[in-house]
Protein backbone atom coordinates (compact mmCIF):
# COMPACT_ATOMS: atom_id res chain seq x y z
CA UNK A 1 0.00 0.00 0.00
CA UNK A 2 2.67 2.23 1.00
CA UNK A 3 4.21 2.38 -2.06
CA UNK A 4 1.47 2.86 -4.00
CA UNK A 5 0.68 6.37 -2.23
CA UNK A 6 2.13 9.32 -3.87
CA UNK A 7 3.85 11.87 -1.64
CA UNK A 8 1.15 14.42 -0.65
CA UNK A 9 1.75 17.97 -2.47
CA UNK A 10 -1.12 19.77 -0.66
CA UNK A 11 -1.98 21.61 2.10
CA UNK A 12 0.69 24.46 3.55
CA UNK A 13 4.09 23.94 3.68
CA UNK A 14 3.91 23.74 8.26
CA UNK A 15 1.65 20.84 7.79
CA UNK A 16 3.80 19.33 5.42
CA UNK A 17 6.63 19.65 7.29
CA UNK A 18 4.30 18.29 10.41
CA UNK A 19 3.74 14.88 8.35
CA UNK A 20 7.66 14.97 7.53
CA UNK A 21 8.08 14.91 10.91
CA UNK A 22 5.69 12.62 12.12
CA UNK A 23 5.34 9.90 9.23
CA UNK A 24 8.66 7.65 7.45
CA UNK A 25 5.72 6.97 4.76
CA UNK A 26 3.01 8.08 2.51
CA UNK A 27 -0.63 8.17 4.50
CA UNK A 28 -4.23 7.44 3.32
CA UNK A 29 -5.96 10.73 3.02
CA UNK A 30 -7.63 10.67 6.77
CA UNK A 31 -4.66 9.33 8.52
CA UNK A 32 -3.01 12.17 7.22
CA UNK A 33 -5.32 14.85 8.52
CA UNK A 34 -5.25 12.74 12.30
CA UNK A 35 -1.77 12.27 12.08
CA UNK A 36 -1.35 16.17 11.59
CA UNK A 37 -2.94 16.78 14.46
CA UNK A 38 -1.28 14.17 16.73
CA UNK A 39 1.99 15.45 15.54
CA UNK A 40 1.31 19.12 16.34
CA UNK A 41 0.01 18.12 20.06
CA UNK A 42 3.26 16.25 20.62
CA UNK A 43 5.51 18.80 19.63
CA UNK A 44 3.62 21.62 21.58
CA UNK A 45 3.77 19.28 24.70
CA UNK A 46 7.59 18.91 24.27
CA UNK A 47 7.81 22.41 23.40
CA UNK A 48 6.24 23.51 26.42
CA UNK A 49 8.01 20.66 28.55
CA UNK A 50 11.68 22.09 27.30
CA UNK A 51 10.98 25.20 28.42
CA UNK A 52 8.97 24.46 31.52
CA UNK A 53 11.70 21.95 32.28
CA UNK A 54 14.47 24.96 32.09
CA UNK A 55 12.64 27.24 34.24
CA UNK A 56 11.62 24.65 37.11
CA UNK A 57 15.10 23.90 36.90
CA UNK A 58 16.64 27.08 37.93
CA UNK A 59 13.71 27.88 40.23
CA UNK A 60 15.16 25.07 42.46
CA UNK A 61 11.60 23.05 41.58
CA UNK A 62 13.35 19.69 40.70
CA UNK A 63 9.99 17.67 41.38
CA UNK A 64 8.23 19.44 38.52
CA UNK A 65 11.60 19.26 36.78
CA UNK A 66 11.27 15.60 36.89
CA UNK A 67 7.72 15.48 35.29
CA UNK A 68 8.38 17.80 32.52
CA UNK A 69 11.50 15.20 31.45
CA UNK A 70 9.00 12.79 31.41
CA UNK A 71 6.49 14.55 29.71
CA UNK A 72 8.95 15.44 27.10
CA UNK A 73 10.84 12.18 26.60
CA UNK A 74 7.59 10.35 26.68
CA UNK A 75 6.43 12.52 23.96
CA UNK A 76 9.41 12.12 21.96
CA UNK A 77 9.07 8.32 22.24
CA UNK A 78 5.31 8.56 21.14
CA UNK A 79 6.32 10.83 17.93
CA UNK A 80 9.11 8.37 17.15
CA UNK A 81 7.13 5.48 17.47
CA UNK A 82 4.15 6.83 15.53
CA UNK A 83 6.82 7.90 12.60
CA UNK A 84 6.88 4.31 11.71
CA UNK A 85 3.34 3.46 11.68
CA UNK A 86 0.81 4.04 8.46
CA UNK A 87 -1.98 3.91 11.24
CA UNK A 88 -2.04 3.58 15.19
CA UNK A 89 -4.82 2.88 17.64
CA UNK A 90 -2.39 2.84 20.44
CA UNK A 91 -1.18 6.39 19.96
CA UNK A 92 -4.63 7.43 19.44
CA UNK A 93 -5.85 6.24 22.55
CA UNK A 94 -2.19 7.19 24.10
CA UNK A 95 -2.65 11.08 23.95
CA UNK A 96 -6.67 10.86 24.25
CA UNK A 97 -5.79 9.18 27.39
CA UNK A 98 -2.96 11.81 28.00
CA UNK A 99 -5.21 14.52 27.22
CA UNK A 100 -7.81 13.43 29.77
CA UNK A 101 -5.23 13.86 32.38
CA UNK A 102 -3.41 16.60 31.62
CA UNK A 103 -7.08 18.70 31.57
CA UNK A 104 -8.04 16.66 34.72
CA UNK A 105 -5.20 18.12 36.46
CA UNK A 106 -5.88 21.71 35.01
CA UNK A 107 -9.32 21.41 36.48
CA UNK A 108 -8.34 20.64 39.78
CA UNK A 109 -5.65 23.51 39.79
CA UNK A 110 -8.53 25.23 38.48
CA UNK A 111 -10.12 25.02 41.98
CA UNK A 112 -7.74 27.78 42.96
CA UNK A 113 -6.93 29.32 39.58
CA UNK A 114 -9.99 29.56 38.04
CA UNK A 115 -8.85 30.52 34.47
CA UNK A 116 -6.46 27.19 34.14
CA UNK A 117 -9.75 25.24 34.23
CA UNK A 118 -9.80 26.53 30.17
CA UNK A 119 -8.09 23.70 29.00
CA UNK A 120 -11.42 21.87 29.24
CA UNK A 121 -12.25 23.25 25.97
CA UNK A 122 -9.37 22.12 24.68
CA UNK A 123 -10.43 18.67 25.08
CA UNK A 124 -12.95 17.88 22.71
CA UNK A 125 -11.05 19.89 19.61
CA UNK A 126 -7.93 18.02 20.15
CA UNK A 127 -9.60 14.42 20.83
CA UNK A 128 -11.62 14.85 17.45
CA UNK A 129 -8.95 15.69 15.46
CA UNK A 130 -6.58 13.21 16.93
CA UNK A 131 -8.60 10.03 17.18
CA UNK A 132 -11.62 10.78 15.02
CA UNK A 133 -15.10 11.24 15.51
CA UNK A 134 -15.96 7.78 17.09
CA UNK A 135 -13.31 7.71 19.52
CA UNK A 136 -13.22 11.47 20.19
CA UNK A 137 -16.51 10.93 21.23
CA UNK A 138 -16.13 8.42 23.47
CA UNK A 139 -13.29 10.05 25.18
CA UNK A 140 -14.49 13.37 24.77
CA UNK A 141 -18.05 12.21 27.13
CA UNK A 142 -15.66 10.16 29.26
CA UNK A 143 -13.73 13.57 30.16
CA UNK A 144 -17.32 15.59 30.51
CA UNK A 145 -17.97 13.57 33.54
CA UNK A 146 -14.75 12.84 35.32
CA UNK A 147 -14.23 16.94 34.68
CA UNK A 148 -18.08 17.27 36.38
CA UNK A 149 -16.79 15.30 39.39
CA UNK A 150 -13.39 17.25 39.71
CA UNK A 151 -15.40 20.23 39.86
CA UNK A 152 -18.43 19.85 42.45
CA UNK A 153 -16.22 17.26 44.70
CA UNK A 154 -16.59 18.55 48.11
CA UNK A 155 -13.60 20.64 50.36
CA UNK A 156 -12.95 17.48 52.41
CA UNK A 157 -11.68 15.39 49.41
CA UNK A 158 -10.07 17.71 47.36
CA UNK A 159 -8.62 20.10 49.99
CA UNK A 160 -10.13 23.44 47.97
CA UNK A 161 -13.57 24.96 47.14
CA UNK A 162 -15.67 22.96 44.77
CA UNK A 163 -16.71 25.25 41.33
CA UNK A 164 -19.60 27.37 41.86
CA UNK A 165 -22.73 25.54 40.66
CA UNK A 166 -22.91 28.96 38.13
CA UNK A 167 -19.83 27.71 36.28
CA UNK A 168 -20.47 24.02 36.42
CA UNK A 169 -23.97 24.84 34.86
CA UNK A 170 -22.28 27.24 32.25
CA UNK A 171 -19.14 25.25 31.68
CA UNK A 172 -21.99 21.91 30.49
CA UNK A 173 -23.94 23.80 28.45
CA UNK A 174 -20.71 25.33 26.46
CA UNK A 175 -19.26 22.11 26.79
CA UNK A 176 -21.74 19.80 25.37
CA UNK A 177 -22.57 22.56 22.39
CA UNK A 178 -18.73 22.35 21.47
CA UNK A 179 -19.00 18.45 21.53
CA UNK A 180 -21.27 18.53 18.80
CA UNK A 181 -20.22 21.64 16.69
CA UNK A 182 -16.93 19.19 16.38
CA UNK A 183 -18.46 15.95 16.41
CA UNK A 184 -20.80 17.72 12.46
CA UNK A 185 -17.88 18.83 11.53
CA UNK A 186 -15.18 16.09 11.98
CA UNK A 187 -18.24 13.55 10.86
CA UNK A 188 -18.70 15.72 7.80
CA UNK A 189 -15.20 15.98 6.57
CA UNK A 190 -14.56 11.98 7.45
CA UNK A 191 -17.74 11.61 5.05
CA UNK A 192 -15.74 13.78 2.67
CA UNK A 193 -12.54 12.38 2.65
CA UNK A 194 -14.24 8.95 2.21
CA UNK A 195 -16.81 10.22 -0.53
CA UNK A 196 -13.28 11.89 -2.37
CA UNK A 197 -11.65 8.09 -1.65
CA UNK A 198 -14.40 6.21 -2.91
CA UNK A 199 -14.56 8.25 -6.51
CA UNK A 200 -11.07 8.52 -6.82
CA UNK A 201 -10.68 4.38 -6.99
CA UNK A 202 -13.96 4.25 -9.22
CA UNK A 203 -12.02 6.84 -11.41
CA UNK A 204 -9.31 4.50 -11.31
CA UNK A 205 -11.12 1.11 -12.51
CA UNK A 206 -12.95 3.04 -14.95
CA UNK A 207 -9.61 4.71 -16.42
CA UNK A 208 -8.73 1.05 -16.84
CA UNK A 209 -11.72 -0.19 -18.02
CA UNK A 210 -13.47 -0.52 -21.71
CA UNK A 211 -17.19 0.17 -20.52
CA UNK A 212 -19.58 -1.84 -22.46
CA UNK A 213 -17.60 -5.24 -21.87
CA UNK A 214 -16.01 -4.42 -18.89
CA UNK A 215 -12.33 -5.65 -20.04
CA UNK A 216 -9.28 -3.89 -20.26
CA UNK A 217 -8.88 -0.90 -22.37
CA UNK A 218 -6.32 -0.65 -25.16
CA UNK A 219 -4.32 1.94 -22.74
CA UNK A 220 -4.06 -0.88 -19.72
CA UNK A 221 -3.33 -3.45 -21.74
CA UNK A 222 -0.17 -1.72 -23.39
CA UNK A 223 0.56 -1.19 -19.98
CA UNK A 224 0.51 -4.69 -18.52
CA UNK A 225 2.05 -5.78 -21.68
CA UNK A 226 4.85 -3.28 -21.29
CA UNK A 227 5.31 -4.99 -17.39
CA UNK A 228 5.18 -8.83 -18.33
CA UNK A 229 7.61 -8.11 -21.08
CA UNK A 230 9.83 -6.71 -18.73
CA UNK A 231 8.89 -10.35 -16.06
CA UNK A 232 8.89 -12.50 -19.39
CA UNK A 233 12.12 -11.08 -20.68
CA UNK A 234 14.01 -12.45 -16.86
CA UNK A 235 12.16 -15.30 -17.48
CA UNK A 236 12.98 -15.80 -20.64
CA UNK A 237 9.78 -17.09 -21.59
CA UNK A 238 7.95 -16.08 -24.90
CA UNK A 239 4.20 -14.50 -24.69
CA UNK A 240 1.61 -14.78 -27.28
CA UNK A 241 -0.89 -11.68 -28.46
CA UNK A 242 -4.16 -12.64 -29.84
CA UNK A 243 -6.34 -10.15 -31.61
CA UNK A 244 -9.92 -11.12 -32.65
CA UNK A 245 -12.17 -9.37 -34.86
CA UNK A 246 -15.59 -9.87 -35.13
CA UNK A 247 -16.23 -11.35 -38.96
CA UNK A 248 -18.74 -8.97 -40.84
CA UNK A 249 -19.74 -7.03 -37.54
CA UNK A 250 -21.51 -4.11 -39.76
CA UNK A 251 -23.79 -6.45 -40.84
CA UNK A 252 -24.63 -7.81 -37.53
CA UNK A 253 -25.16 -3.74 -36.80
CA UNK A 254 -27.39 -3.01 -39.12
CA UNK A 255 -29.39 -6.14 -39.03
CA UNK A 256 -30.20 -6.58 -35.31
CA UNK A 257 -29.21 -2.18 -34.94
CA UNK A 258 -26.27 -1.44 -32.45
CA UNK A 259 -28.47 -2.42 -28.94
CA UNK A 260 -27.90 -5.87 -30.99
CA UNK A 261 -24.22 -5.38 -32.02
CA UNK A 262 -23.54 -4.22 -27.99
CA UNK A 263 -25.21 -7.34 -27.18
CA UNK A 264 -22.64 -9.49 -29.27
CA UNK A 265 -19.87 -7.45 -28.10
CA UNK A 266 -20.55 -7.91 -24.45
CA UNK A 267 -21.09 -12.25 -24.78
CA UNK A 268 -17.71 -12.40 -26.42
CA UNK A 269 -15.94 -10.24 -23.91
CA UNK A 270 -17.19 -12.60 -21.14
CA UNK A 271 -16.48 -15.90 -23.17
CA UNK A 272 -12.99 -15.21 -24.15
CA UNK A 273 -12.78 -13.96 -20.40
CA UNK A 274 -13.91 -17.34 -19.49
CA UNK A 275 -11.87 -19.33 -22.29
CA UNK A 276 -8.34 -17.82 -20.51
CA UNK A 277 -6.66 -18.71 -17.74
CA UNK A 278 -6.37 -16.23 -14.76
CA UNK A 279 -3.14 -14.89 -15.29
CA UNK A 280 -3.78 -14.04 -19.08
CA UNK A 281 -4.98 -10.43 -20.21
CA UNK A 282 -7.72 -9.68 -22.30
CA UNK A 283 -8.98 -6.41 -23.46
CA UNK A 284 -11.01 -4.62 -25.90
CA UNK A 285 -8.52 -2.92 -28.13
CA UNK A 286 -11.06 -1.17 -30.32
CA UNK A 287 -14.45 -1.25 -31.68
CA UNK A 288 -14.99 -5.02 -32.60
CA UNK A 289 -11.33 -6.38 -31.96
CA UNK A 290 -10.44 -8.04 -28.69
CA UNK A 291 -6.43 -8.55 -28.00
CA UNK A 292 -5.36 -11.36 -26.01
CA UNK A 293 -2.00 -11.69 -23.98
CA UNK A 294 -1.33 -15.57 -23.50
CA UNK A 295 1.55 -15.15 -20.50
CA UNK A 296 4.25 -17.83 -20.76
CA UNK A 297 2.62 -19.52 -24.24
CA UNK A 298 4.91 -20.48 -27.14
CA UNK A 299 3.23 -20.09 -30.45
CA UNK A 300 1.99 -23.24 -30.80
CA UNK A 301 -0.18 -23.76 -27.46
CA UNK A 302 -1.28 -20.16 -28.45
CA UNK A 303 -2.75 -21.14 -31.57
CA UNK A 304 -4.23 -24.19 -29.95
CA UNK A 305 -6.41 -21.67 -27.63
CA UNK A 306 -7.31 -19.11 -30.26
CA UNK A 307 -8.71 -22.16 -32.32
CA UNK A 308 -10.59 -23.13 -29.32
CA UNK A 309 -11.79 -19.74 -28.64
CA UNK A 310 -12.65 -19.40 -32.62
CA UNK A 311 -15.09 -22.78 -32.07
CA UNK A 312 -16.69 -21.70 -29.26
CA UNK A 313 -17.59 -18.58 -31.07
CA UNK A 314 -18.37 -20.26 -33.83
CA UNK A 315 -21.15 -22.84 -31.64
CA UNK A 316 -22.29 -20.50 -29.57
CA UNK A 317 -26.25 -19.38 -30.17
CA UNK A 318 -25.73 -15.44 -29.62
CA UNK A 319 -29.69 -15.30 -28.97
CA UNK A 320 -31.11 -11.47 -28.87
CA UNK A 321 -34.93 -10.71 -28.73
CA UNK A 322 -35.61 -14.27 -29.66
CA UNK A 323 -33.31 -14.44 -32.70
CA UNK A 324 -30.23 -16.05 -32.93
CA UNK A 325 -27.16 -14.04 -34.49
CA UNK A 326 -24.51 -15.92 -36.18
CA UNK A 327 -21.25 -15.07 -35.25
CA UNK A 328 -17.53 -16.43 -36.59
CA UNK A 329 -14.64 -14.72 -35.50
CA UNK A 330 -11.02 -14.61 -37.45
CA UNK A 331 -7.86 -14.28 -35.34
CA UNK A 332 -4.03 -13.36 -35.78
CA UNK A 333 -1.53 -14.33 -33.72
CA UNK A 334 2.11 -13.62 -33.27
CA UNK A 335 4.42 -14.75 -30.29
CA UNK A 336 7.00 -12.27 -28.60
CA UNK A 337 10.08 -14.24 -27.36
CA UNK A 338 13.36 -12.14 -27.95
CA UNK A 339 14.76 -9.08 -25.79
CA UNK A 340 14.92 -7.50 -29.84
CA UNK A 341 11.44 -7.51 -30.05
CA UNK A 342 9.19 -4.89 -29.12
CA UNK A 343 5.33 -4.62 -28.38
CA UNK A 344 4.31 -2.48 -31.39
CA UNK A 345 6.08 -4.92 -33.90
CA UNK A 346 4.89 -7.94 -32.12
CA UNK A 347 1.31 -6.56 -32.57
CA UNK A 348 1.81 -5.28 -35.90
CA UNK A 349 2.37 -9.02 -36.91
CA UNK A 350 -0.55 -10.54 -35.31
CA UNK A 351 -2.64 -7.85 -37.06
CA UNK A 352 -1.19 -8.81 -40.19
CA UNK A 353 -2.10 -12.16 -39.47
CA UNK A 354 -5.45 -11.41 -39.01
CA UNK A 355 -5.54 -9.09 -41.97
CA UNK A 356 -4.50 -12.71 -43.85
CA UNK A 357 -7.24 -14.52 -42.46
CA UNK A 358 -9.80 -12.03 -43.32
CA UNK A 359 -8.28 -12.21 -46.56
CA UNK A 360 -8.41 -15.71 -46.93
CA UNK A 361 -12.20 -16.31 -46.32
CA UNK A 362 -12.60 -15.17 -42.17
CA UNK A 363 -13.36 -17.56 -39.23
CA UNK A 364 -10.06 -19.04 -39.16
CA UNK A 365 -7.01 -18.53 -36.87
CA UNK A 366 -3.61 -17.44 -38.58
CA UNK A 367 0.25 -17.38 -37.00
CA UNK A 368 2.30 -14.93 -37.83
P1 LIG B 1 -14.68 -7.61 -41.22
O1 LIG B 1 -15.24 -8.99 -41.26
O2 LIG B 1 -13.78 -7.33 -42.36
O3 LIG B 1 -14.04 -7.30 -39.92
O4 LIG B 1 -15.91 -6.62 -41.42
P2 LIG B 1 -16.61 -5.74 -40.31
O5 LIG B 1 -17.95 -5.36 -40.83
O6 LIG B 1 -16.61 -6.48 -39.01
O7 LIG B 1 -15.61 -4.56 -40.16
P3 LIG B 1 -15.74 -3.02 -40.15
O8 LIG B 1 -14.45 -2.52 -39.54
O9 LIG B 1 -16.08 -2.52 -41.50
O10 LIG B 1 -16.92 -2.70 -39.15
C1 LIG B 1 -16.79 -2.69 -37.77
C2 LIG B 1 -18.09 -2.21 -37.22
O11 LIG B 1 -18.06 -2.29 -35.80
C3 LIG B 1 -18.39 -0.79 -37.54
C4 LIG B 1 -18.84 -0.17 -36.24
O12 LIG B 1 -20.08 0.47 -36.36
C5 LIG B 1 -18.99 -1.35 -35.33
N1 LIG B 1 -18.72 -1.01 -33.93
C6 LIG B 1 -17.61 -0.47 -33.42
N2 LIG B 1 -17.74 -0.29 -32.09
C7 LIG B 1 -19.00 -0.68 -31.77
C8 LIG B 1 -19.74 -0.73 -30.54
O13 LIG B 1 -19.28 -0.35 -29.47
N3 LIG B 1 -20.99 -1.24 -30.58
C9 LIG B 1 -21.54 -1.66 -31.74
N4 LIG B 1 -22.76 -2.15 -31.71
N5 LIG B 1 -20.87 -1.61 -32.91
C10 LIG B 1 -19.62 -1.15 -32.92
MG1 LIG C 1 -12.32 -4.37 -37.28
MG1 LIG D 1 -14.78 -7.00 -38.08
Amino acid sequence: MQNTLPQDKTGSRFSRLLIKIGSSSPLEPYERRKRLSAVFILLTIMFATFLFSIYHFLKGHFVIFAWDCVGFFASLFILLYLRKKETSEVVDWMLGMGLVTFCSVTTIIGRTEISIFLWAFMLPIACFSVMGSKKGMAVTIIFFFINLLLMIAPEQIMHSKPYSSFIVIRFSIVYIILTFIIYYYESSQQMLISYIQHEKEEFAIASKQDPLTGLYNRREMWTRMESERERQLRLSKPFTVIIGDIDDFKNVNDTYGHDGGDYVLITIARLMKDMVRGIDFTSRWGGEEFLIMLVETDLNDGKNVAERIRKKIEDTEFKYKNVNIPITMTFGLSVYKEASDNIEACIKRADQALYKGKYQGKNRVVAS
